[in-house]
C-alpha cells in the first residue's frame, strides 16, 4: 500500500472507530465512512463509489446535494436560520404555500416538525381532539416511527416490547393490512382514527390495493373517524405519484409527512383539513424547530425541483424499468419482485442480509432490509437506467455467488437484520 493510501485507511478508521466509540449503540456500524453524494451515487472517504438504493431511508429522492436545495441552504443560511412558528417569516409562508398546492385538494392546514415520528405523534393528538375520541386502528406489519407514542402504532413487538407498559397501546387494535372484512370489524364509533401505509415500507414493501385504501375511505366515513395516510415513506414522488394516495384517488382527513419532503434537511409535517386542525386548542401542541427558516428554504427549493423535472413520471417510468429487469432475474431464492413506483422489495426465500453486504461490499451498492426476508431499493429518483442496468446486473451476481449457509459476509458488515431499520 502507498504511504498515502495508507494515511486514508488511517483516516477512515479514526473516524469509524470514533462513531463505534461515542455512538448510542443502536445502530448497527458499516465498516465505512461516507462523505460525499451526487445525485444517486455516493463516495467514502476511500474515494470509493456506491449507487444508493437506500437514499437515507428514503430521503434523497431527488438526488444527493441536488443544486437547487444547496443554492437555497446557502442563502438562507446568510439570512436567517431560526424563527419560531409564532413569529411568522417568508420562507415559512412559501413552503406552506408550496406544499398546500401539491396536497391532496382539502389538506389545506399543515403542523410543522422536524420528522416522520414527530409527525405522527402530532397526527394523534389531533386526532382525538378532532374526534373527542382515543382509539385508534393501525395495521400488522405497519411502522410509524419510534418515540413512544408512535411506537403505540408500530406492529413489530421487538420495537415496543424493550420498553414494556410505558408503550401503551391498550386502545390500539392491529388488523391484517389488506382486509376489509377485519378493517369493518375494528373501526366503531369509539374510534379516532385508521393510520395506514399506502405501501408498508419497513413491513417488506406491500402496496395495498386501491379498494382498500378506497375501503378504507368508505367505513371511516361512515363511522365518523378519521383516515390517517402515513405517507412519510411514499410521499414526495416515490411511488410515481407526488403522494401514494394518488394512485387510489383517496382524500385522507390527515397525511404524515417527513423524510424526502425537504430535500435531506430533517422536516415533518402534519398536513390536515380545516375540520381536524379547527378542533385543536391553541397551544395544544407545538416544537421548538419546527418551521425553521433553513428548513423551510430547502423544502421550497426541493417541492419545486420536483414539479420542475417531473419526478413523479420519473419514478413511475424508472420504477417500472427496474422492477421488470429485476422479474426478469432467473434465480430460485427469488419468491418475489413487488412495489409501487421506485418503492421496491425482492422478497427472497432466506435471508436477505448477506446479500445486501454483498452488494455492499463486492458491488458498490447500497440497499437495504425490509423485514429479514427482503431487499428494499429506495434509489433517488435521478437514478439513470445505467445505474438501474448495474444495480440489477450486480444483484444477480451477488444471488449467484453468496452462499447464505456462510453467513459471515453479514457479520463483517455489521448487516444484522434486527436493526437493519430506520
Ligand atoms: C421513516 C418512517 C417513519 C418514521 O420517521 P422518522 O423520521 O424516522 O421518525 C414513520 N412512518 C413511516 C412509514 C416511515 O417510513
Amino acid at each position: 500500500m502507498t504511504a498515502q493510501g495508507e494515511a486514508k485507511q488511517g483516516s477512515a478508521s479514526k473516524w469509524l472507530n470514533a462513531e463505534l466509540q461515542y455512538d448510542s449503540g443502536v445502530y448497527n456500524k458499516h465498516q465505512v465512512v461516507m462523505v460525499r453524494g451526487q445525485g444517486a451515487t455516493v463516495w467514502d472517504e476511500q474515494g470509493r463509489s456506491y449507487i444508493d438504493c437506500v437514499a437515507g431511508y428514503g430521503v434523497a429522492n431527488i438526488g444527493h446535494c441536488h443544486p437547487d436545495v444547496v443554492r437555497a441552504i446557502k442563502e438562507q443560511a446568510e439570512k436567517l436560520i431560526v424563527m419560531p412558528q409564532t413569529l411568522p417569516n417568508d420562507k415559512r409562508a412559501e413552503f406552506l404555500t408550496e406544499l398546500v398546492s401539491v396536497l391532496p385538494q382539502g389538506l389545506g392546514r399543515v403542523f410543522l416538525c422536524n420528522s416522520g415520528t414527530e409527525a405522527m405523534e402530532a397526527a394523534k393528538k389531533f386526532a382525538i381532539t378532532a374526534t373527542g375520541r382515543q382509539r385508534f386502528v393501525s395495521m400488522r406489519r405497519g411502522f410509524s416511527g419510534r418515540t413512544l407514542g408512535a411506537l403505540a402504532f408500530t406492529w413489530e413487538p421487538k420495537y415496543r416490547e424493550p420498553f414494556g407498559d410505558a408503550v401503551d397501546n391498550r386502545n390500539v387494535d392491529f388488523i391484517t393490512y389488506g382486509s376489509v372484512e377485519e378493517l369493518r370489524a375494528a373501526v366503531t364509533d369509539q374510534t379516532a382514527a385508521v393510520i395506514l401505509e399506502p405501501v408498508q415500507g419497513e413491513g417488506g414493501v406491500r402496496p395495498a390495493s386501491p379498494e382498500f385504501i378506497q375501503e378504507a375511505r368508505r367505513i371511516t366515513r361512515e363511522r365518523g373517524a378519521l383516515l390517517i395516510l402515513d405517507e412519510i415513506q411514499t410521499g414526495f414522488c416515490r411511488t410515481g405519484k407526488m403522494f401514494a394516495c394518488e394512485h387510489s384517488g383517496v382524500i385522507p382527513d390527515g397525511m404524515t409527512l417527513a423524510k424526502a419532503m425537504a430535500g435531506g434537511v430533517p422536516v415533518g409535517a402534519f398536513a390536515m383539513t380545516a375540520e381536524v386542525a379547527d378542533r385543536m386548542p391553541g397551544g395544544g401542541h407545538g416544537t421548538t424547530f419546527g418551521g425553521n427558516p433553513l428548513a423551510m428554504a430547502a423544502g421550497v427549493a426541493a417541492i419545486r425541483a420536483m414539479k420542475r423535472e417531473g419526478m413523479a413520471e420519473q419514478a413511475r417510468e424508472k420504477g417500472a424499468y427496474f422492477m421488470e429487469r429485476l422479474r426478469a432475474i432467473r434465480s430460485p431464492k427469488i419468491r418475489e419482485v413487488r412495489g409501487l413506483g421506485l418503492m421496491i422489495g425482492v422478497e427472497l426465500k432466506e435471508k436477505s442480509a448477506p446479500y445486501i453486504s454483498a452488494l455492499e461490499h463486492e458491488e458498490g451498492v447500497l440497499a437495504l432490509a425490509a423485514t429479514p426476508l427482503v431487499v428494499r431499493f429506495l434509489p433517488p429518483v435521478t437514478i439513470s437506467k445505467e445505474q438501474i442496468d448495474q444495480v440489477v446486473a450486480a444483484f444477480e451476481r451477488v444471488l449467484g455467488s453468496v452462499n447464505p449457509r456462510e453467513g459471515r459476509q453479514a457479520e463483517l458488515a455489521g448487516v444484522r437484520e434486527e436493526k437493519q431499520t430506520e
